[in-house]
């Protein structure tokens, strides 16, 4: 069997902060993770690879982004997807869920069927067990970027039909629509992960879709309902309720540092995920270009911003970009955060015995980080260095 060696590594990991350690893959699996250097030689079946006290860290899974590199899942275009997994595993994402936008049914199921598409030619960059439809059973008034033309109502059937081309395991949808609270539990019996997203729910159209088993809201604070002492919202139910699982966008835009402060301090961290909710402009340069629901957006200084109105359009974040921001503004150990940008999200996922975590049993998705630029230099996919 194929061994790699990874000596000399600053391994992060939940609840583990080892430097001087070496870590030994097997096949796809890492099987020991130890602090010194072993006897590590390199020979025909073993490769040893000295990341000289750089960060490894368990690969990000970004549960929520829609594009990279000028693609978007939701294009018509087969070959977008290949171009976003490329983009994402520069990120040291080992795994996302493409996100489609609130467009019609046909083009979702084109979206479903390019995911599949990837799957059937391997998966070769970043991989892709499912997609997030974001949309389109959301609230009209709260579409944010979405295009309101296409909102519907919550439908099983066309969840289903969806489901049935390729694996839906996430779905940001308006718990207050007709029906919403019992879509939820329809959710679970397709595998597929309720979100509240885009909504202006009040806290108790959110309980009924709790207990109907929804643990999860979508961009926590963005396009819902806030925090009023006389109805506090989704931004309220965030915080009185432990188990929701919030997304947030750490690129200090969407939340402001005092918000990030808020989040990650006063909510359990075992309920936090990092999302990007990236766009197609995530991975281009300054003075890109592109249209958005008939809008003109323009990327200058790395925010993409509308050109009429100077509103913001999305995000450009890279996933280890926003971990090193709430770091930075939080003052939070590695240790303790890194749970939010994996691990947290294989757990809800059902992957939590094989994800997001350095250890020994656990799938060898590794990302190593340059502790100075925060640049991924090298990123493992079931034990492969494909970066
Ligand atoms: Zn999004």
């Amino acid at each position: 069997m194929q061994k790699t060696i990874i000596v000399n590594a600053h391994v992060i990991s939940p609840d583990v902060d080892m430097k001087d350690a070496t870590i030994v893959i097997e096949g796809n699996r890492i099987r020991k993770v130890s602090v010194g250097r072993a006897a590590a030689k390199a020979s025909a079946n073993v490769t040893v690879v000295d990341v000289k006290g750089q960060y490894v860290m368990p690969g990000f899974i970004d549960v929520h982004t829609h594009g990279a590199l000028t693609y978007d899942f939701c294009d018509a275009d087969p070959k977008a997807i290949f171009e976003i997994a490329k983009a994402k595993l520069q990120e040291g994402v080992t795994t996302f869920l493409p996100t489609t936008l609130t467009v019609s049914h046909e083009e979702l199921v084109t979206a479903a069927k390019n995911a599949k598409g990837y799957d059937e030619a391997g998966q070769p960059y970043a991989k892709v067990p499912g997609i997030h439809l974001e949309g389109p059973f959301i609230n009209v008034k709260c579409c944010g970027a979405q295009n309101p033309k296409y909102v519907r109502k919550p439908s099983v059937k066309e969840l289903k039909a969806i489901a049935k081309v390729y694996p839906v395991r996430q779905i940001s949808y308006a718990v207050e629509a007709e029906g919403g609270a019992k879509f939820a539990k329809a959710c679970f019996s397709l595998g597929v992960v309720p979100s509240c997203g885009h909504t202006g729910a009040k806290f108790q159209d959110l309980m009924a879709a709790y207990r109907n088993g929804l643990r999860h809201m979508t961009h926590f604070c963005n396009q819902m309902t806030p925090l009023h002492h006389r109805e506090i919202g989704m931004v309220g139910a965030g915080f009185l309720v432990e188990d929701l699982n919030t997304e947030v966008i750490c690129d200090r835009i969407h939340l402001c540092d005092d918000m990030l402060r808020l989040v990650f301090t006063r909510r359990n961290l075992a309920h936090v995920q990092m999302i990007t909710d990236s766009l197609r402009c995530s991975h281009c340069k300054d003075g890109y270009a592109f249209e958005m629901g008939g809008l003109k957006v323009l990327l200058k200084n790395g925010e993409a911003r509308l050109v009429e109105g100077n509103n913001l359009a999305g995000s450009t974040l890279w996933m280890g970009n926003g971990l090193k921001n709430v770091h930075d503004v939080t003052g939070i150990p590695l240790k303790d955060l890194v749970r939010c940008t994996s691990w947290n999200q294989a757990i809800e996922q059902g992957w939590g015995r094989r994800l997001g975590k350095v250890e020994s049993g656990y799938v060898a998705d590794l990302v190593v980080i340059n502790p100075r630029t925060w640049k991924p230099s090298a990123v493992f996919v079931d034990g492969q260095q494909r970066i």
